[in-house]
């Protein structure tokens, strides 16, 4: 891919994401440091933290049905090109010094996500979502981070510092949020396969692994944890990355999945 076509797709890439984080960035901040109940983001509406861009807007239900609709489309497309979290993982992994590419682990780490998935649902489902924080109305942004902190239960604060401690990871090794325990990577990991849309390697692949390496989820065009971001296509030395419809024959899809 020619220098200029690769920043133009980069410039669009992260003038997506500089949207989305507008309309979703502050309903992600809360929903990591401020949301009362056991899972965020999804009881918005019976929310008693009445300044949370959530409940005002009544953006979840909004989100959550748009989710589906994108993942057959276009795969795990919303992780590399709207997510704000997704946003400040990638560019956490620019200084990440480790990338972890084994083929094990790029097997295995869909899982984990299946894994948050399963226990997101089971606290929705079964157990109700329940409030593990006091819901804190008060104050400036930063002083109410710090009094939900303070007067959170034990559950909230292993879920919160869970979270915050996969994303410092992330700095160390790329994407370890992203690639293993996001519950929302994984639903849309779900959606990859059967997406209808993706970057794909075609018949021209000789295996080399160039993407792999310039790749900041540690993997290849429509393999496991791939999320059509499409900052490889520029490193395939034999222009073997393709954005569209699959062919269903394409044997170099079956190498990671
Ligand atoms: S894996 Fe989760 S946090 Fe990462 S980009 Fe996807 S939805 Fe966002
Ligand atoms: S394989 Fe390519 S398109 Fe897929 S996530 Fe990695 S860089 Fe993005
Ligand atoms: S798609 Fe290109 S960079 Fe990736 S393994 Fe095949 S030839 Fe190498």
């Amino acid at each position: 891919m020619p220098e200029k076509k690769k920043s133009r797709l980069i410039l669009f890439r992260r003038t997506v994401q500089g949207g989305m984080l507008l309309l979703l960035g502050q309903w992600s901040f809360y929903g990591v440091f401020r949301c009362p109940f056991a899972v965020p983001f999804i009881n918005c509406q019976g929310c008693p933290v009445i300044t949370c861009w959530g409940r005002i807007t009544s953006l979840f239900w909004g989100f959550w049905l748009s989710l589906p609709i994108i993942g057959l489309l276009f795969g795990r497309a919303f992780c590399g090109w709207g997510c704000p979290g997704g946003l400040i993982a990638q560019l956490s992994a620019k200084v990440a010094p480790f990338k972890l590419t084994g083929h094990t682990f790029n097997r295995l780490a869909p899982y984990g996500k299946y894994l948050a998935l399963l226990t997101v649902l089971v606290l929705w489902l079964v157990l109700n979502n329940p409030r593990w924080a006091i819901p804190i109305r008060i104050g400036e942004f930063m002083n109410s981070i710090h009094l939900t902190f303070e007067h959170a239960n034990t559950a909230w604060l292993i879920r919160s510092l869970t979270v915050l401690a996969f994303l410092a990871a992330g700095l160390i090794f790329s994407n370890l949020w992203c690639r293993i325990a996001c519950p929302t990577g994984g639903l849309l990991e779900l959606f990859r396969r059967p997406a209808l849309f993706s970057f794909y390697t075609t018949e021209q692949c000789n295996n080399c692994n160039a993407c792999q390496g310039a790749c900041d989820m540690g993997t290849r065009p429509a393999e496991s944890n791939c999320t059509n971001c499409g900052d490889c296509q520029s490193a395939c030395p034999r222009n073997a990355i393709q954005f569209g419809r699959p062919k269903p024959k394409n044997k170099n899809r079956t190498t990671q999945k």
